[in-house]
């Protein structure tokens, strides 16, 4: 699926790709999850590295190892956390709760414990689901040092009063937090950021999702034969990463231009727009009108979230949107077991990196023409470019020129247009060039 222009890509994915070709893309975006799933990310740790090297199979990633204590403006770097094994065990050493059987079993960052414990003292450290008996939740103790389990709230009612052996076989210490990031030149200095935070362990829309379409859109903009922008990759830990990352960057800061966090993109919904907080930046514009051609939704900003909390908080103040499906904590698997390889499906996968996609080509290409033929309708069929077979997609194609040509007045741009003849950017972008290419427009 290479192709020499970002639009020509678009155009492709969304109109002429076959169908086996887009299942098999979707395929192997979740076959990329599959790899990831297992591996016990945290906020930092051998998981994390191990992550980034999957990604940097196919990415040129440049890894960032940050030692612990670094301050990052209000933050400190936390200790390294590394987990060997974690169990909860009868005293016949049947295992009855299993790191290794799945790591959402051990609360992230549980400091070290190997103890003989009743279940009146072993209670208070075991989280579960009454309401979702079969699930395991997900739980972490970044900043307050402590430790726990989680489990299914089945099996939680079953366990009697014990003992049990307790084993928390893990490391707690300085070391660094990691993070890897990729940035793609472009003909311009002025970039757009894409970030997805690594920092979930075995859940998989939460943001597995968010990551393996990160990975597709920076292996399609690296393969283009020219962009326009400058675009930074960064898979980081959530909240730390992100402000770790400003700490240290911020010569980058001013040429920033747009900026879009990717997070729970695979899961069932349609797609889910969080507008910057200034709510009409061109990440809003674009952003807004892909996902609302979608049948997707818009929604305005809250301080509350993902990383674009960071980005958009008021000492930085940068244009960042927040693209997702249902957004979290509004599904019921959300941070729980059932967060799992079933629950992302390769279709969403690929209509998710297709609107990325879609938002990048506005970014692009969003331009604005004078129409150089403007004393009344110029005459399309003498310049080849009136279709002369009917059917609906030509009378669109039609429709998207008359519209730009009647709205290409030097001030108005291509995603205006767009809005104003609620119609796709894509076709009049794609009218706009057929036009350009017919002397009928021109620089404003
Ligand atoms: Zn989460």
């Amino acid at each position: 699926m290479r192709m020499v222009t970002l639009s020509g890509h678009v155009d492709y994915l969304r109109g002429g790709a076959p169908a086996g070709e887009l299942a098999a893309l979707g395929e192997s975006m979740h076959a990329d999850m599959a790899r990831m799933y297992p591996l016990c990310r945290s906020l930092s740790g051998d998981g994390v590295r191990a992550t980034l090297d999957i990604l940097e199979e196919t990415l040129g990633l440049e890894r960032r190892e940050v030692p612990s204590g670094t301050r990052a403006f209000d933050w400190t770097v936390n200790d390294e956390w590394n987990v060997r094994d974690a169990y909860i065990a009868d005293l016949q050493g049947r295992r009855l709760i299993d790191f290794r059987e799945h790591n959402l079993h051990l609360v992230s960052y549980s400091t070290p414990v190997r103890a003989r414990m009743t279940m009146e003292e072993l209670r208070p450290h075991l989280h579960s689901l009454p309401d979702r008996p079969d699930w395991i939740p997900y739980r972490t103790t970044y900043y307050n040092r402590t430790w726990g389990f989680c489990l299914p709230h089945r099996q939680l009612q079953e366990l009697d009063e014990g003992p049990y052996d307790v084993v928390v076989d893990a490391t707690l210490e300085p070391g660094h937090l990691t993070y890897g990031e990729l940035v793609v030149p472009g003909e311009s200095t002025d970039e757009v950021m894409l970030s997805a935070h690594l920092c979930h362990p075995s859940i998989a829309n939460d943001n597995l999702a968010g990551i393996v379409v990160a990975t597709r859109v920076a292996r399609l903009l690296q393969s283009l034969e020219r962009r326009h922008h400058t675009y930074r990759f960064l898979f980081a830990p959530g909240t730390i990463g992100s402000i770790t990352w400003l700490s240290r960057n911020a010569d980058v800061l001013p040429s920033l231009r747009h900026g879009l966090v990717l997070t729970g993109l695979g899961g069932p919904g349609a797609l889910v727009y969080k507008r910057s907080r200034h709510g009409s930046r061109d990440i809003d514009r674009a952003a807004g009108h892909v996902v609302g051609r979608r049948g997707g939704e818009v929604r305005a900003y809250s301080p509350y979230g993902y990383d674009e909390r960071q980005f958009n908080s008021i000492g930085f103040d940068l244009p960042f949107g927040r693209l997702s499906r249902t957004p979290h904590g509004e599904y019921p698997e959300y941070h729980t077991s059932a967060d799992n390889l079933s629950y992302v499906r390769p279709p969403e996968l690929v209509d998710a990196y297709t609107a990325v996609l879609e938002i990048i080509d506005v970014l692009e290409n969003d331009r604005t023409y004078r129409n150089l033929s403007p004393y009344g309708e110029p005459q399309l069929g003498k310049r080849g470019i009136y279709p002369t077979t009917g059917g609906r997609s030509a009378s669109d194609a039609v429709m998207a020129m008359l519209w730009t040509l009647g709205y290409s007045d030097g001030s108005t741009s291509l995603l205006d247009i767009a809005r104003v003849a609620d119609l796709s950017f894509t076709d009049i972008r794609a009218a706009a060039t057929t036009l350009a290419g017919a002397g009928l427009l021109g620089d404003p």
